[in-house]
């Protein structure tokens, strides 16, 4: 399929950049948010990840005329059966902090022993352009940690060490992130798609 131009529905400069990283190399004008102070924000209320990335990218698409991806992501944990899942950038309330929600991620997990510590962070990218609907999924396994770990990334970066790994997200070179990350894999399924 052939573009010239992308939109990021996105307006957290931390996703933003990991996806424009993403997509160097591709013969494409990539926006984001930042260049669309007109387009409203969309508010994330629906039950899936797969509504909410949807939602993102049909609104924004309408709202720029242009092609748009748009991803909505979610931490969710075994143990607390997928939790804090689609409401992972609001799990310790409305204006929370990635700092807030991983404190009550961590002490609700207090008593839970290394063993049964297992998570996922699960990324649906949406794509909308003129006749297009499509939905990617990337996913990638790992370990919620007893306290946080690193600097770097963003959200729950520091508390999340993927499987195969010593360290957490957000002590890995953000280009070793993308490799392996949720939305590093949606990602490359959307450029499989773009590039048939
Ligand atoms: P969103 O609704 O897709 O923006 O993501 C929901 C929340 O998940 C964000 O507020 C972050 O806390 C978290 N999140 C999303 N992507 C990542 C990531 O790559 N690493 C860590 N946390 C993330």
């Amino acid at each position: 399929m052939k573009i010239d131009t992308l939109v990021i529905a996105t307006r957290n400069p931390h996703k933003a950049d990991e996806i424009r990283a993403m997509l160097a190399g591709l013969p494409v004008t990539v926006k984001d948010m930042r260049e669309f102070d007109n387009c409203p924000d969309v508010e994330e209320d629906g039950r899936t990840l797969e509504e909410n990335a949807m939602k993102k990218a049909l609104e924004v698409h309408r709202c720029t005329g242009l092609p748009v991806i748009a991803d909505d992501t979610g931490l969710e944990v075994y143990y607390l059966l997928g939790e804090p899942g689609v409401h992972s950038a609001r799990y310790a309330g409305e204006n929370a902090t990635y700092e807030d929600n991983n404190h009550k991620l961590l002490k609700r997990m207090t008593q839970v022993p290394a063993r049964k510590r297992h998570a996922r962070f699960r990324c649906v990218i949406a794509f909308v352009a003129k006749g297009v609907e499509e939905t990617f999924e990337g996913k990638v396994e790992g370990r919620i940690l007893l306290k946080p770990q690193g600097s770097g990334g963003f959200g729950y970066d520091p508390i999340f060490r993927p499987d195969g790994y010593g360290v957490t997200f957000a002590e890995l070179p953000a280009e070793e992130k993308n490799a392996i990350s949720h939305r590093g894999r949606a990602v490359e399924q959307f450029k499989t798609f773009l590039q048939s």
